[in-house]
């Protein structure tokens, strides 16, 4: 497969170093090798023969332009935080990290939109936007990812049931094709019939179809107050059974996690911190935004009393900002909590949010007849479901064996359930062969044909999300 790509031989590396300057190119190991992975748990690194840093979008362009005449892969990368594998150069070739073009080029007060370059990080997000009195509502768990990074994974994160997903922010783009091609699509408005929507295409991408090089996000007002509640359940049923009537309160809660007693012990250690809570099988982590205290405290009440109704055991409201942040905070670590355990594998399953008890129940049925250790949590109010398959005493061989067997079926389960392979990770190079499983033969195609127009020598992140033949 390898071979019908050229090599980075040293003329390649002189050209791209006059094209985005020599300290923007490297092949020396350590450099390669820094990008050879991601946030997934993989078995063996796969470095580029050359990291490539453009400074600006007409550098990317010459970039791939160049590469595309020479029949060379680009893998673009942002932060590297992402958990499938994405920016993983699989076929070697050009590492394309864009984390030089990290302006933030505008707020725009007046039309609520932030326009920043891809390598803009979401914590430098919040901290632009908060000087202008505005607000980025989304929180996809990981405040290092990337724009570019979060725009091409179409990012979810807590705080979905509310404000939506990386997609229902983007209202623009600049991107590079891979024949060095700029398109601009979009704009600073929030509705447009003007056409196929191509913004909306870019968006989850996976860097498969162009780089994107700037993008306009639609802003808001930051809420007056922020509420969580953590509200403990004698069983998972009982919890995600809660959710529909807590939808029809009339409130729209920002944010609804359900997690499981086994992972919060697991966090409580990483954290060397207690959780306010102990002793219940699960429990749902609530987040609300409000204008007002007094508004803000009505909300969490009716909510809580549909807690109550669906057979929540009690509730436990933090007083004061520094306990709501902390238990924020140990909701973000879990996957860090986990991956610190050792070897393990990770599905990012999404199902309607009803389906949540038997999509858990079936996959935790399916783990323990092959034995293998499996860990959930998720976001409730979404119907994303992370699975955490572990490998603990398992024998390596064993455990390897009987992943593909547990993965098809857990997938399969999601499937049958009206659900899809990934929530919010994307596929990457580690779930693109469960694809074809939940799209037919004609959306399958559909798909490679979009591909192969924007990329017909398939040279930008080949490997990812679909394999063309
Ligand atoms: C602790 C932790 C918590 C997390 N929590 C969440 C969560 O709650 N919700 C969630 O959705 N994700 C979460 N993630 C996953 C990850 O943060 C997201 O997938 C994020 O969007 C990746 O951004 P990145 O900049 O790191 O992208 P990378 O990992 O660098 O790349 C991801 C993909 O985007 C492509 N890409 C990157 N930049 C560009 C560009 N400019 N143009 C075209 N393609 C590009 C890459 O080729 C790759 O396919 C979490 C990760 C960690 C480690």
């Amino acid at each position: 497969m390898k071979s019908r790509y050229a090599e980075v031989t040293a003329e390649v590396v002189e050209a791209l170093g006059q094209i985005v300057g020599r300290d923007g190119v490297s092949t020396q190991r350590d450099e390669v090798e820094k990008y050879a992975c991601d946030e997934m748990p993989m078995p063996k690194p796969h470095p580029a023969e050359v990291v490539v840093k453009p400074r600006d979008a007409s550098s990317v362009a010459r970039v791939l332009g160049f590469a595309n005449d020479r029949r060379i892969p680009v893998t673009p990368r942002g932060s590297g935080t992402g958990v499938c594998g994405g920016c993983v150069p699989v076929y070697g070739g050009i590492l394309l990290s864009l984390e030089r073009m990290n302006a933030v080029l505008e707020v725009d007060e007046a039309n609520l939109v932030a326009t920043v370059e891809p390598g803009v990080t979401l914590g430098q997000l919040y901290d632009e936007v908060g000087k202008h009195g505005l607000y980025y509502p989304l929180y996809p768990g990981e405040s290092t990812a990337s724009i570019g990074g979060n725009v091409a994974t179409n990012a979810g994160g807590m705080n979905a049931v509310k404000h939506g997903v990386t997609r229902h922010r983007v209202l623009g783009l600049d991107a590079v094709l891979a024949s060095g091609r700029t398109i601009s699509v979009g704009g600073k408005f929030v509705k447009s019939s003007s056409g196929y929507d191509l913004t909306q295409l870019l968006v989850g991408s996976e860097g498969t179809l162009a780089v994107i090089t700037r993008v306009m996000l639609r802003l808001s007002t930051p809420p007056g107050r922020r509420e969580v509640l953590l509200v403990p359940f004698s069983s998972l049923d009982n919890a995600i059974e809660a959710v529909p009537d807590i939808m029809r309160q009339g409130v729209t809660p920002t944010g609804i996690e359900f997690m499981e007693q086994d992972i919060i012990s697991i966090v409580e250690q990483y954290l060397d911190w207690e959780m306010p809570l102990h002793g219940y099988e699960a429990f749902l982590m609530i987040i609300l935004e409000g204008e007002t205290e007094e508004e803000t405290c009505a909300a969490a009440a009716r909510i809580e009393e549909a807690c109550v109704r669906n057979g929540a055991v009690g509730s436990y409201v933090p007083a004061s900002e520094g306990a709501k942040r902390r238990l924020l905070e140990a909701r973000e670590r879990f996957y860090p909590a986990v991956k610190r355990l050792g070897p393990l594998e990770l599905a990012d399953v999404v199902v309607p949010r009803s389906s949540i008890p038997d999509f858990v129940k079936g996959a935790r049925r399916l783990c323990s007849q092959l034995g293998l250790p499996v860990l959930a949590y998720g976001h409730a109010g979404d119907g994303n479901v992370h699975l955490h398959f572990m490998q603990k005493d398992m024998d390596r061989k064993e455990w390897q064996e009987r992943l593909p067997k547990v993965l098809d079926s857990v997938y399969r389960l999601g499937w049958s359930l009206g659900g899809l392979v990934s929530g919010e990770h994307g596929l990457g190079f580690d779930k693109k062969g469960y694809l074809a499983m939940t799209a037919d033969g004609e959306v399958m195609e559909l798909m490679r044909a979009i591909k192969r127009a924007f990329d017909p020598n398939n040279i930008l992140n080949p490997g990812k999300v679909l394999d063309l033949e």
